[in-house]
């Protein structure tokens, strides 16, 4: 600390590269603070420090095992960024001065590279942007930032009551909600269930913009006697709610009565949520998919023949490509490589669905002959009876899916109800629309991506990077992950952008779900930090799914495959 001061007297005014003296480690008594990476200008991006607690003063079965301090860094993380937010003053002149920041989360709970805790010490990531007056040193703002405020943040954000401000309870009450999650998470299979929603969750949220709980006028969920679930969980006990099971689900009401608001809380319930976002105990299998349409998007060699026949000019569907896929046969090759990965249950909106890819009708059927396509409604049993898929399929406007599903859930001014019986009778009283095929849906065929059609290049260097959530940037190009409805947080984005560039580097030729597996297990073991490759500390990733790199590396132009038998 001694050092850190006498350096920025010796250095203030001078050039602002004079910080470089500040790299290494600094003493702080009761934290090692370690400057990893000093930025090249104020406008640059801000400088990488970590914070070193020279114990670990919490209760160590808050850490005791893998799900527990993950939840428990997730804690961390959100503890130190609340203080940064209420103790920073931010902003001091040019630049990023004055700046600290640690990754932020969103609503859903992550392994991420913002916080290590170990049972001797706690690590937090952070960057700084130290102060400039111009473009030279400012001392006196540096110390600020660097002996008052980043101390008080250590204090306040990352040491236990009395010593500091943590509330052991609110970590206890964080780790346990977590471990209750992943605890039913865990039940599902056992219980033939594909989704659990407990009763008194809140699904809507603020906005279309925010994923915070809607305050005003929610209505808690409450499930269907006939759906009720009992089950026991480690620390809360004995809960109840709706149990979705195996099979074809339907949920069907009218418009804004909440369908899509209960679906989206499924295809979010892969995860685990923070304590007070309403979908703690909103759960579903972790490898679930929300597939959606989406027009424009590339495909490269995939089977899609089990939903679109051979197209006009003789075109196989085999080996499905396209730079500038349409409604549906992007919503088809988003299904085929959904179980190429691998997922159990399928969530489809009709809202974001291709029409032409849901249904067609009897009267379209006798108008259009030749129509490659096979209608998801003649699949979704299939792809339950062979290849163990479930789907939840929101449907207002069409009443055939009646015809298909094994229950019914009807959702009236957000209350949700077993429309199960009243649906056979309904399909009793019209005559049943005839299935155009009674198709064994197969496996889409085995293909394997050539890396090597992945350019990396970029003037002289290799680049592969998240920028923001939406978009990573592979050599020059940009590769769009919009629709990929189940990415939390830039942190996976950036982390998807480095297993890419691990698998380019290897050269091999691969199946998708057989190297994102693979690389994915590896990472869950040896951590994210093992993403290497980082000038300073990698301090903004957070872990994502195999669906989602997948799903990435699927969207990349051009990509070249090979198919395999
Ligand atoms: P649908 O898909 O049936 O048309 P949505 O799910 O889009 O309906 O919901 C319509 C509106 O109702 C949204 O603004 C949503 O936030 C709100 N909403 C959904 N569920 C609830 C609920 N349980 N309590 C209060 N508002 C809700
Ligand atoms: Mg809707």
């Amino acid at each position: 600390m001694q050092r850190l001061r006498s350096t920025l007297d010796r250095i203030d005014r001078r050039g602002y590269g004079a910080y470089k003296g500040l790299s290494g480690s600094h003493d702080f008594g009761s934290f090692l603070l370690f400057v990893d990476r000093v930025q090249r200008d104020p406008f640059a991006p801000p400088s990488l420090i970590r914070i070193r607690t020279k114990q670990n003063a919490f209760d160590p079965t808050l850490f005791e095992n893998l799900v527990r301090r993950v939840a428990f860094e997730d804690f961390l993380t959100r503890s130190v960024e609340r203080e940064i937010r209420g103790f920073v003053r931010g902003n001091r002149s040019s630049g990023g001065s004055g700046r600290v920041e640690i990754q932020r989360a969103s609503q859903v709970v992550l392994p991420r590279t913002s916080m290590v805790v170990e049972p001797g010490y706690v690590e937090a990531r952070m960057a700084v942007g130290l102060p400039a007056r111009g473009r030279s040193v400012d001392a006196r703002a540096a110390k600020a930032v660097l002996l008052e405020e980043v101390p008080e943040v250590v204090r306040r954000g990352l040491v236990p009551k009395p010593e500091g401000s943590v509330v052991p309870e609110w970590a206890r009450l964080h780790v346990e909600t977590i471990e209750d999650a992943d605890h039913m998470r865990g039940l599902l299979p056992g219980l033939g269930l594909v989704a659990f929603v407990a009763n008194g969750s809140v699904l809507p949220r603020e906005s279309g913009a925010s994923d915070r709980p809607l305050r005003d006028g929610a209505v808690p969920f409450e499930s269907p006697e006939e759906f009720r679930v009992e089950v026991e969980l480690p620390n809360r006990g004995i809960v109840s709610g709706m149990g979705i099971p195996e099979g074809v689900t339907l949920v069907a009401g009218g418009g804004f009565h909440g369908k899509s608001t209960l679906l989206s809380a499924l295809s979010w319930g892969v995860y685990d949520h923070v304590p007070g976002d309403g979908r703690e105990l909103v759960v579903a299998r972790g490898d679930a998919v929300k597939v959606r349409a989406e027009d424009g998007r590339s495909i490269s060699g995939v089977d899609i023949s089990a939903m679109i026949g051979d197209l006009p000019g003789g075109r196989t569907t085999e080996d499905f490509s396209t730079p500038n896929a349409s409604g549906s046969t992007s919503q088809a090759a988003n299904i085929a490589e959904a179980i190429e990965v691998g997922t159990s249950l399928l969530l489809v909106d009709e809202d974001t669905s291709a029409t032409n890819f849901m249904i067609r009708d009897e009267r379209m059927r006798e108008l259009v002959r030749r129509e490659p396509i096979s209608p998801f409604i003649d699949l979704v049993r299939p792809l339950h009876r062979t290849l163990g898929v479930s789907t939840v399929v929101v449907v207002g406007g069409v009443g055939d899916y009646l015809d298909v599903a094994d229950q019914v859930i009807l959702l009236e001014d957000y209350v949700p109800s077993d429309a199960t019986p009243r649906a056979r009778e309904v399909t009793e009283r019209f005559p049943p629309r005839a299935p155009l095929t009674d198709t064994e849906v197969r496996p889409p065929r085995r293909r394997a991506i050539d890396v090597s059609s992945i350019d990396l290049r970029r003037g002289k260097r290799q680049s592969a990077r998240g920028r923001g959530l939406n978009t990573i940037e592979l050599g020059r190009e940009r590769v769009d992950l919009s629709y990929l409805e189940q990415l939390a947080e830039a942190g996976q984005t950036e982390a998807v952008a480095r297993i890419i560039r691990e698998w380019v580097a290897t050269h091999e030729v691969r199946g998708v779900g057989e190297f994102v597996r693979e690389e994915l297990a590896h990472v869950t073991q040896k951590g994210l930090d093992s993403l290497g490759g980082f000038q300073g500390h990698p301090g903004e990733m957070s872990l994502p799914r195999a669906q989602e790199v997948a799903a990435a590396i699927n969207r990349v132009r051009p990509l070249r495959t090979a198919s395999r038998t």
